[in-house]
């Protein structure tokens, strides 16, 4: 029943036809980019906003899967022709948003997620007044750590300039909406999807799509309230 209601993505949700804008942080490390996968195959109607850097791809990293992997120049041509609806430089590389594909999302009604540093999320709330923005807490620095040196895709001096950065990444949660604890990830997935279904059920998100039931309820003229025999009798 839940799926066959939320099954909208292509109609409009909010109370512009547009759907939300949601800005996902933690330190690198602090397992996001597992919770927001969990959520993309079971929220329906949410799309993932690829960014674009000039760090090189790590791994398995497909260009325009993780990331769209750009030179410098290349980027700071986009940044003259305001391609960018946000853009940081986060430990030594270049990251940015591409504004045409959050609008193309949002303006299809959709919600974007946007899976980028404290630094991004505080130029969205600047920008973006009616964003969403949720803070992943890692449950220590130890298993931080743990998680930055097992997944073996830094280099040295990569990996203590992310744990060097870390606590000051944490002193900003202050400034999310929401703040998850990522201690447990289906608990912590859950809550993430929680958090975005509640958000679309804000009112004054919806007022483009409960106007035809709004609608109804304002006809003047009196109307037979049942047909058939009155039972008030
Ligand atoms: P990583 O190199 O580990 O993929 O990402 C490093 C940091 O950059 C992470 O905190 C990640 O969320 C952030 N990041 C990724 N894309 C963007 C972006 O488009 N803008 C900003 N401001 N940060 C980003």
């Amino acid at each position: 029943m839940l799926n066959e209601l939320t099954k909208t993505e292509s109609s409009p949700r909010s109370s512009t036809g547009r759907g939300m804008l949601i800005v996902v942080s933690s330190p690198s490390g602090g397992g996001k980019g597992t919770l927001i996968d969990r959520v993309l195959k079971t929220v329906p109607g949410v799309r993932y906003s690829v960014s674009y850097t000039t760090r090189a791809p790590r791994g398995s990293e497909e260009n325009s899967r993780e990331y769209f992997f750009v030179d410098e120049p290349a980027f700071r041509e986009m940044i003259e022709q305001g391609e960018f609806l946000e853009w940081a430089n986060v430990y030594g590389h270049l990251y940015g948003t591409s504004s045409a594909q959050v609008e193309r999302e949002r303006a299809a009604g959709r919600d974007i997620i946007l899976e980028i540093d404290v630094q991004g999320a505080e130029s969205i709330r600047d920008k973006v007044a009616d964003s969403v923005s949720i803070f992943i807490l890692p449950p220590s620095f130890e298993l931080l750590r743990e998680r930055l040196v097992t997944r073996g895709t830094d280099s040295a001096a990569d990996l203590e300039r992310r744990l060097k950065g870390a606590p000051g990444e944490v002193a900003q949660y202050k400034d999310f909406d929401f703040v998850i604890l990522n201690d447990d990830i289906n608990r912590a997935s859950q809550q993430l999807a929680s958090v975005i279904y509640a958000e679309r059920a804000r009112r004054e998100r919806q007022e483009v799509s409960l106007s035809d039931a709004l609608e109804d309820f304002r006809v003047t003229e009196p109307r037979a309230i049942a047909s058939g025999t009155d039972t008030q009798a």
